[in-house]
């Protein structure tokens, strides 16, 4: 996805709210990267927006196109993709102000992420992500 192009920034409401997707970013019938955000995540912290959309963000320029394959190297892109993303995505939310961010549970999800950047640990945070599981294996790993 070309870097100079505008990349439209959407509230909607077509994710679904049980899903574990809190946002996305999908390709138009144009071939343009659009950044949709659930609808009901706009009473969130600027902390926790400013890093989903940073992590979006990431996706709409890098995206390596290969969801759902089950060619090993694209897989292990996608893998590589995501935990590049959740590293800008902890860089934002550690460098926020206090100030914009609050104790929600996605607020508490943002301070793990943080917690498994410092650790080096983000590839196993993103194998651990059912959404991701379903991506990468075709379905979610049974729970050891
Ligand atoms: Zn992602």
């Amino acid at each position: 996805m070309a870097a100079e192009k505008n990349i439209p920034i959407r509230w909607t409401d077509a994710i679904d709210k049980k899903s574990t997707t809190l946002a996305r970013t999908r390709i138009s019938a144009e071939g343009l990267a659009i950044i949709e955000i659930r609808g009901d995540l706009r009473e969130q912290s600027l902390a926790f927006l400013a890093a989903t959309i940073v992590h979006e963000s990431y996706h709409a320029v890098y995206s390596q196109s290969c969801n759902y394959s089950t060619d090993r190297l694209c897989l292990k892109k996608y893998v590589e993709e995501e935990a590049a993303a959740f590293a800008l995505e902890a860089s934002v939310y550690q460098a926020t102000p206090d100030r914009f961010k609050n104790n929600s549970d996605l607020d508490k999800m943002q301070q793990e992420i943080v917690k498994r950047w410092y650790e080096k640990r983000l590839n196993d945070l993103v194998l651990s992500i059912s959404g991701y599981q379903a991506k990468v294996f075709g379905e979610p790993l049974a729970v050891r």
